[in-house]
């Protein structure tokens, strides 16, 4: 049987160099700024050699969050078709070891081969917020946008849980809690059954200058944020210096979250399976021409069915 190297022996013998390239609180501050500006997307950097599988970071996006999560009313509506599945996990808040809708951040184990020996590493997981998001593009209802600095959510009070971000999302992240949203005011047996969620990257601390949770609790600095250009530089710098591999520079066509990992992404074994996505090479799903053409057959119909649903709220918020 192979023997087991830790995270910090491995580090200790190929990965010294590693310290240097971590970003400073100054580019926290940077990028908080930026938010502002809103001149170019926010990036953030995940130095998987530095993470040491705490879970602090999914704790503090627990405690940031808990507003935004789900309160389903029970018994839910009977669903037509049957098949339309009822997806509860309001019994099941406290998992962790996977995505789901109240917990939008896992850590996921990963194990390697080293010389020989087993590295065992631990990866920060949660939606990638690419570039261009086709949970956003090819949303029916207009409930999924990107915000001027790259960061993609989905509004809970439009969703109508019909799952196509999930569908069209290659890491399949966004998940679904039935008994939640606008369908059950307006079409509580046909519609998509809940509402769906996922990582929002903290928009409201970004909006007033703050930078998200998890990067701010993390006691061993595994993730920064800051301008996408600076954020591919740094993450070519730190793969250089340590001899690392890159991950959401090119898949889906670019994302807004880069991982840098000390062995190549095809040689590590996750566990993966339904909330644990795969690290894998994926093609970009919006230069596929059918969704292309759907997305922008999709655009204005969504727009308007967006304001529809704000309006609604509203109206019933006013009642
Ligand atoms: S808080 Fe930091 S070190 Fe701890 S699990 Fe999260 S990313 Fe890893
Ligand atoms: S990772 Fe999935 S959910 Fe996140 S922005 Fe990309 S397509 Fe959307
Ligand atoms: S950015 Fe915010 S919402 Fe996203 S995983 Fe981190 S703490 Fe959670």
């Amino acid at each position: 049987m192979a023997s087991k190297i830790s995270r910090r022996a491995f580090l200790k013998g190929s990965f010294t160099a590693a310290g240097s390239v971590a970003v400073s609180s100054s580019v926290v501050k940077a990028a908080a700024s930026l938010a502002k500006e809103e001149t170019e997307p926010l990036v953030t950097l995940i130095d998987i050699s530095k993470c040491i599988g705490c879970e602090e970071c999914v704790y503090a996006c627990r405690e940031s969050d808990v507003a935004k999560y789900p309160a389903p009313e029970k018994p839910f509506p009977k669903m037509f078709p049957k098949r339309v599945p009822v997806q509860d996990w309001s019994d099941k808040r406290d998992e962790t070891d996977r995505l789901t809708p109240y917990n939008w951040l896992f850590i996921q184990p990963a194990t390697a081969m080293v010389n020989g020996e087993e590295l065992e590493l631990t990866i920060p997981r949660r939606c990638m917020h690419c570039e261009n998001p086709p949970c956003v593009k090819l949303c029916p209802w207009g409930a999924a946008k990107q915000e001027p600095n790259g960061l993609s959510r989905i509004d809970a009070d439009i969703c109508l849980g019909g799952s196509k971000c999930k569908a069209v999302c290659p890491w399949n992240v966004p998940q679904r809690q039935t008994g939640v949203g606008l369908y059950l005011d307006i079409l509580p047996s046909l519609a998509g059954n809940g509402v769906m969620y996922k990582c929002d990257r903290c928009y409201q601390r970004l909006e007033k200058g703050e930078t998200p949770a998890c990067i701010e609790i993390c006691p061993e600095n595994v993730q920064t944020i800051g301008p996408r250009s600076k954020m591919i530089k740094q993450a070519h710098a730190l793969a250089k210096q340590t001899g690392g591999y890159i991950y959401g520079e090119t898949e889906n066509g670019g994302t807004n979250t880069l991982y840098v990992s000390p062995v190549s992404f095809d040689q590590l074994i996750l566990e993966t399976g339904k909330g644990q996505p795969a690290m894998e090479e994926v093609e970009n799903m919006m230069a596929d021409g059918s969704n292309l053409a759907r997305a922008m057959l999709i655009a204005p119909i969504a727009g308007a069915l967006a304001a529809f649903g704000k309006f609604y709220k509203r109206v019933k918020e006013e009642d």
